[in-house]
């Protein structure tokens, strides 16, 4: 789909996966003027597609172009984009236990101007790709690594919204995660350094206590950090599972303490590409700790295994899976 600032959107078409020309001069590339989303659609038993909360994806979309002075795209036309390319490419994704298409849209500008003044020359693109559970098909926990040098977000920045430029800049970090042998990072805040935020790309969750006793406590949504629609989605699905929730700050010396005195029983992390990962070793430029045994705790497996049968048409509560290919 084009955009223009006299046109508003047109051109809707559908193609083969090709390169596309880019102007030197191109806005998107110099200025970063681009936000995207990522979502995913699966098997159903009767052979039909689905896909997960595309009206919530569409929706934060809007957000993300909103804060990014980009086009608001209707969620109507974003539905209809998705759905009509996960129809398209439904022959692609081969039976598996652990396969699904991700679908990767992507709004940026498109005109060539080196002034510094949104586009006015949009382009709104879907892409398909295959693809594997992030870890695996089986569950395997992360081991993440405490960043304390930078910040993924800044009070009044881009954290809340999916910004491409987000991403960028936390390389360098994940980098350093990757040197200490940890899959992840763990975002803390800009200014007190000392409050969770993200880990990576994924909301977090800390469980306290265990059973029927069992608290999820999740970080809330203060501005910077992304509102993921699988932590939205846990959260609900944990309601709807007699879990309680809470959405309050948590530090890193109450995770550390909170581990070692068995208070903190599970932690996960939750997100589009992950589903829900336990998390089991901790590391820090001064301290390393273990959540738990170590391995995946109860909870998080429930989690896990409940969302997977939401997203493969298993389980119908909550209904969130929209239906894309008819079965003939
Ligand atoms: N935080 C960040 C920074 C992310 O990029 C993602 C992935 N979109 C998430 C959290 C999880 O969001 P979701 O559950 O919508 O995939």
């Amino acid at each position: 789909l084009e955009w223009t600032s006299a046109r508003g959107w047109h051109d809707p078409g559908l193609r083969e996966l090709h390169a596309l020309d880019w102007h030197p001069a191109t806005v998107g590339l110099h200025y970063g003027q681009a936000v995207f989303e990522g979502l995913k659609a699966y098997r159903l038993p009767d052979d039909g597609m689905g896909l997960f909360r595309p009206e919530a994806h569409g929706r934060r979309l809007q957000a993300s172009a909103r804060r990014l002075c980009l086009p608001v795209l209707p969620v109507d036309l974003f539905t209809a984009a998705v759905t009509r390319l996960v129809t398209a490419d439904a022959h692609l994704l081969p039976d598996g236990p652990g396969l699904s298409l991700y679908l990767r849209p992507l709004l940026y500008a498109a005109d060539e101007s080196l002034a510094l003044r949104p586009g006015r020359r949009c382009r709104f693109l879907v892409m398909a790709f295959v693809t594997e559970g992030f870890f695996g098909p089986d569950v395997r926990p992360i081991r993440v690594w405490v960043n304390e040098r930078s910040a993924r977000a800044v009070p009044g920045g881009t954290g809340a919204v999916k910004y491409a430029g987000n991403y960028a800049t936390s390389y360098a970090a994940q980098e350093e995660a990757n040197a200490q042998d940890c899959d992840q990072v763990v975002w803390l805040d800009a200014l007190e350094r000392r409050w969770i935020e993200e880990l990576g790309a994924m909301n977090v969750f800390f469980v306290y206590g265990s059973g029927s006793d069992a608290r999820l406590v999740t970080p809330p949504l203060d501005g910077n950090i992304l509102p993921g629609i699988t932590r939205d989605s846990v959260l609900t699905l944990a309601d709807h599972l007699g879990y309680r929730t809470e959405q309050r700050r948590i530090s890193v010396d109450e995770w550390r303490v909170g581990c070692g005195t068995g208070e903190i029983t599970e932690v996960f992390a939750t997100g589009t590409a992950a589903g829900v990962s336990p998390v089991g070793d901790v590391r820090s430029r001064t301290r390393d700790w273990t959540v738990g045994n170590g391995r995946p705790g109860p909870i998080t497996t429930t989690l896990h295994r409940e969302l997977r049968r939401i997203q493969r048409g298993q389980r119908r509560t909550p209904a969130w899976m929209h239906r894309v290919t008819e079965v003939s």
